[in-house]
């Protein structure tokens, strides 16, 4: 793929037809505006990405509803299709999905399994209590050297600074940040997670996010973190073959 050649036009040729909640035609072919990071091929159809939203001209409706949604299918970590029945990991792994988003109506009448009968949106202290590191467990051993050590199989240049480690792939690095206190959504000593967003180089304000772990302990979430990177760092290499 040539920069140079890299417009946004695309956006021009759909904005009379994208939803409010930035779903997209689904006639139209979005390759090129999912390449560009500025949509997001879901489970539910292709969605703007944030950045995207900003592009589009001020009075555009999908502007006017300016932000931020409670969910959105462009930025928001969503479940894998099969994973239909929701439990207490569920909603550390993909809270918004669950508390907000698509998968509420299930959360609210699913059972946690704890005793007393909690539904998994309840606060079940048990849930709370599942949701601690375990004994011994370094919580600042997380990120850095952990997803380093996690990508070491990955053919691309990948470095750290500070808590934040990325994988350059020219167009648009892949950044992966320890996301300690930054869900307002969970109590900030209670939470630990990482968050991967691929980033276009040229300009930072256009992403959207891979993955997402909000769990305590994301040492076992690493490992689904390597995965989600190496898949999208092979498209990314095959599309600028
Ligand atoms: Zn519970």
């Amino acid at each position: 793929m040539n920069h140079g050649n890299l417009r946004y036009g695309p956006l021009d040729a759909v904005a009379d037809r994208i939803g409010h909640d930035g779903r997209l035609p689904e006639d139209t072919d979005t390759t090129d505006l999912v390449n560009a990071v500025l949509a997001r091929s879901t489970p539910a159809g292709v969605y703007l990405t944030p950045g995207a939203r900003w592009l589009l001209p001020e009075d555009h409706p999908v502007r006017q509803v300016m932000y931020r949604p409670d969910w959105d299918w462009g930025r928001d970590a969503y479940p894998s299709p099969e994973a239909c029945a929701p439990t207490p990991q569920s909603l550390r792994t993909c809270p918004v999905y669950w508390i907000n988003g698509p998968g509420r109506a299930l959360a609210a009448r699913t059972l946690c399994g704890h005793e007393g009968g909690y539904r998994l949106k309840d606060s079940c202290l048990a849930c709370e209590e599942a949701n601690e590191a375990p004994e011994g467990a370094d919580p600042d051993a997380t990120t850095g050297p952990l997803v380093l050590s996690a990508l070491v199989h990955l053919d691309a240049q990948v470095s750290s600074e500070g808590d934040c480690a990325m994988v350059d792939l020219g167009q648009v690095r892949i950044e992966i940040t320890d996301t300690l206190g930054a869900r307002i959504d969970y109590p900030a000593i209670q939470h630990r997670g990482l968050c991967a967003q691929i980033v276009q180089q040229d300009n930072p304000d256009r992403y959207y996010m891979i993955y997402a772990s909000a769990d305590r302990n994301a040492r076992r979430d690493v490992d689904h973190l390597a995965h989600a990177v190496t898949a999208e760092a092979n498209r990314y290499r095959l599309a600028r073959r």
